[in-house]
């Protein structure tokens, strides 16, 4: 990190972030706790887009926790089989169910969520951030470990170190919408190649756009 990027307070440069996408509802069209566990899953390595268009018939056959607790993991087949990984995550789905009983026992914090199969610190991010708790990290997905790098607030590229820096320089407050905020942006503006910078709203701050210059 460069020291005029060490000196920035960037709760405050990236609040146009905040403020273009801060509304913004999650790309996963869930309806409930219990339908964001299932899908935040399922679209790990798979389209946000694919897993809102098979979502309905596999919720439509098994509405909530409880019934999904009585499903073996190949009653989910039919549903899922166009997802990346569909086996591994059609058992992580029962297990969970089985364990967890009903949508009421869903934990709600980072420790009970990542001991949960098939939840990483990334997933329990969304999941916290989404139904409102107390955020406990950031989202760090592959748009965010791009878009990070690029704006200078961190200088890794490994997700876990990315993370803590975004933790460290930004107010907890800001966490869930930092992490979607940049999510946001690599998904429209911080593309992989050819970012459209001359309309990004934290170009000011932006050490890729400033080496442009
Ligand atoms: S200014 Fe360009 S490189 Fe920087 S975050 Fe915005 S789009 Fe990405």
């Amino acid at each position: 990190m460069s020291k005029e990027a060490e000196n920035i307070d960037w709760s405050r440069a990236l609040s146009p972030l905040f403020r273009k996408y801060g509304k913004r509802k999650h790309p996963l069209d869930y309806k409930n706790l219990y339908q964001l566990v299932v899908m935040v899953i399922l679209s790990s390595r798979s389209t946000d887009v694919f897993v809102n268009k098979i979502a309905p018939a596999l919720f439509k056959s098994f509405p909530s926790m409880k019934k999904m607790a009585k499903a073996r993991p190949e009653d989910l087949f039919p549903f899922v089989h166009g997802i990346t990984n569909f086996r591994h995550k059609s058992e992580w789905i029962v297990s969970i169910a089985r364990e967890v009983g009903d949508d009421e026992h869903i934990p709600a914090d980072m420790e009970g969520l990542t001991k949960l199969p098939g939840i990483g610190r990334k997933s329990a991010n969304v999941i916290i951030g989404e139904s409102g708790g107390k955020p406990e990290g950031v989202i760090v997905d592959l748009h965010v470990a791009r878009v990070a790098p690029r704006l200078g607030i961190t200088r890794s590229d490994k997700p876990d170190k990315i993370e803590e820096n975004i933790m460290k320089r930004i107010s907890p407050k800001y966490w869930h919408q930092a992490g979607m905020g940049m999510t946001f942006l690599g998904r429209e503006v911080c593309r992989p190649k050819n970012p459209k910078c001359p309309e990004c709203p934290v170009r000011n701050v932006c050490e890729y756009n400033a080496k442009l210059k």
